[in-house]
């Protein structure tokens, strides 16, 4: 289902008035992990004064250790439902566990299916049932072929809103916290009709890399960036070493808006 071959015309993806895949590139930003409510206010203020309206920030944090900060769970939900209506945002959020999505869908306008859980059956299958947009992302050693498996297991159960999100993938490089695989974009674009977007925070795991990845994934035709801000990333309780603070923010998309403008 998910194939060109099924269907020659791109998938768009509508979120509050914003298409992803119909061309012109979209953004989504906001923290890692939801801390507070002050915390992701602050960050949908930044990002809505760029006039975007698309906003990440993580509920259910599928954490490597069991003692790092697990996430603040439906609270977390709650407090991004509260900022998506006074901010008239669209927020993106992961859900981990396939009995939370019936819960999730009244307070988040895109499920995240994270890389950890890109072949947890179940979850796909949910979220295949559920009305709302999923943002799935590749597996940590995932081949282009299974991700694309996963989507179809997503649109299999009905529901055709669906964003791929290349984050790159583990090899022997530890300069990066994974390597970005940028060529599956034109490939996962070839092969299917779903929007394409990248995510330069996990995959790169470095702020000095995410500006040169996002014009690397907008130059090889990707449908959006994803890349996370924070009001203040040393202090922060997840992904401190890649997030930026408002000031690089700023800068960021500074930087991509020349880039766009001059290609
Ligand atoms: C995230 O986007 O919050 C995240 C945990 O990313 P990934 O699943 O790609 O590691
Ligand atoms: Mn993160």
């Amino acid at each position: 289902l998910v194939s060109r071959k099924k269907k020659a015309d791109d998938t768009i993806v509508e979120l509050k008035g914003e298409q992803v895949g119909n061309g012109k590139p979209q953004f989504i930003f906001g923290p890692c992990a939801v801390e507070s409510y002050e915390q992701v206010a602050a960050v949908a203020k930044q990002v809505q004064a760029k006039g975007l309206k698309l906003l990440r920030g993580g509920a259910y944090k599928p954490r490597t250790s069991p003692y790092d900060f697990q996430g603040l769970g439906l609270e977390g939900l709650q407090i991004l439902k509260r900022v998506a209506d006074e901010y008239d945002m669209a927020v993106i959020s992961e859900i981990v566990n396939p009995a939370h999505i019936e819960e999730a869908v009244d307070y988040i306008d895109v499920i995240q299916i994270g890389a950890r859980n890109m072949q947890n059956f179940e979850l796909l299958k949910a979220a295949g049932q559920s009305n709302k947009p999923v943002l799935l992302k590749r597996g940590l050693a995932a081949t282009i072929d299974e991700f694309i498996n996963a989507a179809e297991y997503i649109m299999s159960q009905g529901n055709d809103q669906i964003i791929l999100c290349e984050r790159g993938i583990r090899t022997y490089e530890k300069a990066t916290r994974n390597t970005l695989d940028i060529s599956a974009v034109p490939i996962l674009k070839q092969e299917t009709h779903l929007p394409v977007m990248v995510d330069v925070t996990h995959s790169t795991g470095r702020r000095d890399l995410l500006l040169p990845t996002a014009k690397a994934a907008l130059a090889i035709g990707a449908d959006g960036v994803m890349a996370e801000v924070h009001p203040d990333p040393a202090v922060a309780l997840s992904d401190s070493a890649q997030q930026m603070n408002f000031d690089q923010f700023d800068d960021f998309w500074g930087a991509v808006q020349s880039f766009l403008g001059a290609h």
